[in-house]
């Protein structure tokens, strides 16, 4: 039996479980496999107690057709004492909080309060808002300094992405990447942040002392797609062409994610990014799983060590050693190291006598809008 066969069953024996259950309430599918039951002037108590019940049927394996399965079903409960304006919202806010509870691995039947109501109702209008954000500009980058770990120099920056939204004010990208990400517009998100990103390094090359030998970066976050996207190297060729970018000026940012897959392919594009004079950089490194074999199976020039090491190094000797061995690791392989997160003098200090090479953190600078970028720093 083909396994969309087996889908079929499992999804006819729950929709015909709800029918029998709810059967005189308003009962349909609403995605691949979510259910909902509307349900009108009913006692709240009695109808926890049914999907209490329901959801017990379900705790254990269950045979159907002859087959066994665990269908570890998880179910909401929304009161609608909550004004919605609408169905859509409604429904919205029942989806949104199946999704926080299958993250957490919640059991049982979740009482939607409040708190996740208003959750679901800002994640409900920026997921409306986005499409049109990325295309009125409201979605900018912000920079924030890498320096010189000795002399305090700044070398460069990272673009990181902000949303200024109308309603909701600065929104993070913690919140809106991955949303970017669910709605298939990384990509979209991606080429915007790289195209203001190119012109910022541009402008801030031009308007700086031209006869200065120092020639700044630009660090740019790439997501998966983005990295396996069709048209990746023909933007870069543009952009660095439009932009006059130098040699090494263009810092692409992969995560370890992006590593995973075929190796050949991705050392392939990878090399033909890089053919185009962009440097690569390893995000967050120390936090995936194959950190290490990263470094000698891909063509890498910088690594970026993961804040969390860097937090550990004033409370944990072990974090020390790890560190100071992974700067002295980097320099052997001929890379270049970018501590993430220095919050403090004395993990500078540390830092320092190690022989790292950059610093990104809020002991120098935090991330600012273009307008403060420039003004500081094109000199
Ligand atoms: P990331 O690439 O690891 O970026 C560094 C994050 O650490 C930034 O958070 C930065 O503001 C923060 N940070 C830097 N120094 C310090 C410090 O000393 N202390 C503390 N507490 N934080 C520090 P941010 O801007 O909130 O970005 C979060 C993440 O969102 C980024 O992590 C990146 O993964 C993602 N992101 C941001 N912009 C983009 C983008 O344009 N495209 C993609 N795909 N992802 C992005
Ligand atoms: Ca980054
Ligand atoms: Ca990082």
């Amino acid at each position: 039996m083909k396994s969309t066969d087996i889908w079929f069953i499992v999804l006819k024996h729950l929709a015909d479980n709800l029918l029998i259950r709810f059967g005189d309430e308003f009962t349909g599918r609403i995605s691949e496999n979510e259910f909902l039951v509307w349900c009108v002037e009913k006692d709240y108590r009695q109808l926890e107690r049914m999907a209490n019940r329901l959801l017990e049927s379900y705790s254990s394996k269950i045979s159907v057709s002859g087959f066994e399965f665990d269908i570890g079903l998880k179910a909401v409960f929304v009161r609608s004492s909550s004004s919605f304006a609408n169905f859509e919202d409604f429904s919205y806010v029942g989806l949104y909080a199946l999704t926080e509870i299958k993250s957490t691995g919640k059991r049982g039947l979740v009482t939607v309060d409040e708190s996740l109501i208003k959750r679901s109702q800002e994640s409900l209008a920026l997921n409306r808002d986005i499409m049109k954000a990325l295309k009125s500009g409201e979605i900018v980058a912000h920079y924030q300094p890498i320096v010189h770990a000795s002399t305090g120099q700044v070398v460069g920056f990272e673009a990181l992405a902000r949303w200024r939204h109308p309603t909701l004010g600065m929104v993070s990208p913690g919140l809106f990447v991955p949303l970017a990400e669910q709605r298939r517009l990384i990509v979209e998100l991606g080429e915007v942040i790289l195209e203001q990103a190119c012109e910022f390094i541009s402008d801030i090359q031009q308007k700086s002392d031209s006869s200065s030998q120092n020639r700044m970066s630009i660090h740019v976050n790439l997501s998966t797609p983005h990295f396996h996207h069709k048209s990746l190297v023909e933007t870069l060729v543009n952009l660095i062409e439009k932009y006059q970018l130098l040699p090494g000026q263009l810092v692409l940012e992969l995560t370890e994610s992006i590593l995973l897959g075929a190796e050949d392919e991705i050392v392939e594009r990878m090399e033909a990014i890089k053919s185009l004079g962009v440097q690569l950089a390893l995000d967050d490194f120390g936090t995936g799983y194959s950190s290490f074999s990263s470094l000698c199976n891909f063509p890498l020039d910088i690594i970026k060590l993961d804040k969390s090491y860097i937090d550990n190094l004033d409370v944990n000797d072990k974090a020390k050693t790890l560190v100071r061995n992974i700067i002295h690791m980097s320099q052997e392989l001929g890379m270049t190291t970018v501590a993430e997160g220095v919050e403090t003098a004395s993990q500078l200090r540390k830092l320092n006598v190690w022989n790292v090479d950059e610093i990104q953190g809020y002991y120098f600078f935090k991330p600012m809008d273009k307008h403060q970028a420039l003004e500081k720093f094109a000199k």
